[in-house]
């Protein structure tokens, strides 16, 4: 090893390395050098050379940096049209910063973005302007018209929202297989890299509904055959029985939402491999905003009252099936920042707090398709690291709990 380059040790910590469901040491050393994971073992801290820097991780708990898969920088729990209309555009920049900031600070090093955020959010990040969980972006949400994308309201107004096109955020709504193509290539050219379709309704669009399929699947056949082109995979906010299963045909990778699943729809994505994005804390967020006066339709408020039990219902169920769980928070329709609630929600519906936290690192690594980089604490990946105080491995109040962040080699949190 080059004996001028500095590393960092963290020193006797408890970890849970993610390749399991266990914990993988009481008591084990890790060493980070040039942003990437050098050693792990046991008496690294000793061997410390001339510059090195030793971090006591004792009595604390060190996992990979968690990853959310589906959260939404360009809004905060408010999305109320009124809002939207007074707030100044590049305003919308300059606050996605500050909630980036506010996930990182939780222990989240990577995101996929899930409709918002355009390539210089992105961008912007990667050369160190501003702070935050790196990530995969969506850019915009496809949706047909009258979709769960559509801001067009009855009166005949465009209602303002966090998806209206600008030069890096193209038009979203879409019909027939051919607008599709070009669609899916606009976005790749736009620097999207996942796709997000809705392929039902949703609760946030008051004129739609979350049991109705929203594309037909000449639509969605043409959209994975897109993407998978240009090797991007497709996430589907699917909240419909039929809008999940039209998904699961088409060979979308992962089922946002998945609210309405039924004994088949869980078969189905079983024999596909796809996995569920679960998203629980999104509807009580809806219920949580309206209680705080965020101004909304009393549809959108109904209809978030009207999922809350059922989505639970049907993430148990495709829990106790073995169908592969991705943590994802839909952040933003919550505000920014409570994204570890989500965990405790997914260990209420009968997962392992290890599972939890599996489905928050190399599961969720896996989805994204960057399980190479991130998502285990092993020799070679970034170093991408949670420490949190206490070596319990548990869901509850994690967010108290969380003491440094590390982000490929810094300390960022
Ligand atoms: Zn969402």
């Amino acid at each position: 090893m080059s004996t001028n380059v500095s590393r960092l040790v963290l020193a006797n910590a408890t970890l849970f390395d993610g390749t399991s469901r266990e914990l993988t040491s009481p008591s084990i050393d890790i060493a980070i050098e040039d942003g990437r994971i050098a050693e792990i073992g046991p008496g690294l801290a000793g061997h410390a050379g001339d510059g090195d820097e030793v971090i006591d991780c004792s009595g604390k708990l060190v996992t990979p940096g968690l990853i959310d898969c589906h959260v939404h920088f360009m809004a905060d729990g408010d999305f109320s049209p009124n809002t939207h209309a007074q707030t100044p555009f590049s305003m919308n920049f300059f606050r996605a910063a500050e909630r980036m900031q506010r996930t990182l600070a939780c222990g989240i090093t990577m995101v996929r973005e899930a409709g918002g955020s355009d390539l210089g959010v992105k961008e912007a990040r990667d050369e160190g302007l501003i702070a935050g969980p790196r990530m995969q972006l969506s850019i915009s949400i496809l949706s047909q018209t009258g979709g769960h994308g559509d801001n067009w309201e009855v009166c005949g107004a465009h209602m303002p929202g966090m998806l209206d096109a600008h030069p890096g955020r193209p038009h979203n709504i879409v019909d027939g297989p051919e607008e599709m193509r070009v669609k899916v290539r606009e976005l790749i050219r736009a620097g999207a890299d996942v796709i997000k379709v809705c392929t039902s309704g949703g609760v946030l669009s008051p004129r739609d509904d979350p049991q109705h399929p929203h594309f037909m699947p000449d639509e969605l056949d043409v959209l994975v055959a897109e993407a998978t082109a240009a090797h991007r995979f497709v996430m589907a906010h699917a909240q419909a029985t039929e809008g999940i299963k039209n998904a699961v045909r088409a060979g979308i990778r992962s089922i946002e939402h998945g609210i309405y699943l039924d004994d088949e729809a869980i078969e189905m994505m079983l024999e596909a491999g796809t996995y569920l994005v679960p998203t629980l804390i999104a509807p009580m967020g809806v219920i949580d905003a309206a209680e705080r006066g965020v101004d909304m339709p009393t549809a959108v408020i109904d209809k978030a009252k009207g999922v809350v039990d059922v989505h639970r219902e049907s993430v148990a169920k495709a829990i106790s099936a073995g169908v592969k769980i991705a943590m994802g928070t839909d952040s933003g329709v919550t505000p920014h920042g409570q994204n570890l609630r989500e965990l405790a929600e997914m260990a209420s519906l009968g997962m392992s707090p290890g599972a939890v936290f599996e489905a928050t690192t190399r599961v969720a690594a896996e989805l994204m398709g960057i399980e190479d980089e991130v998502g285990t604490v092993e020799v070679g990946k970034a170093a991408d690291l949670a420490v949190f105080d206490g070596t319990a491995l548990d869901t509850t109040d994690l967010r108290n709990r969380v003491a440094m962040v590390v982000q490929q080699g810094q300390r960022v949190a």
